[in-house]
């Protein structure tokens, strides 16, 4: 990973550290970030610029500070909730409208909190 990726992971998560959302801080030893704007060219991730997997944030573009910081911080928001709530959190998304998933709100939240 990028010097640039590395800073904008602390970043997030001297953020996300300032919440107390779930009891386990968030683990981010493990994560990464990835550039990847192929991803978003797939017909259904055309509309995100940034996509958490279980280690891994995917960014459509390279990380910036103060312009990339917002939408760092809520993927890695996904991955502090796929961390404490794997089972609930799949199935939300599986069951739910992206718009109306309380998981998305919490993360925009959690953005907002910390800004
Ligand atoms: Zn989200």
């Amino acid at each position: 990973m990028s010097d640039e990726g590395r800073a904008a992971l602390e970043r997030a998560r001297a953020r996300l550290d300032s919440l107390t959302l779930y009891p386990e801080p968030i683990r981010t030893d493990r994560v990464r970030i990835v550039v990847a704007p192929w991803f978003f060219r797939l017909p259904r991730f055309r509309r995100y610029s940034g996509y958490a997997l279980w280690r891994t944030i995917l960014l459509r573009n390279p990380p910036r500070e103060g312009v990339s910081d917002d939408l760092v911080c809520h993927e890695l928001c996904h991955i502090w909730q796929m961390q404490n709530r794997p089972v609930a959190m799949t199935l939300t998304y599986l069951a739910t409208r992206y718009r109306d998933n309380p998981y998305e709100a919490e993360a925009r939240w959690a953005v907002a909190q910390t800004r």
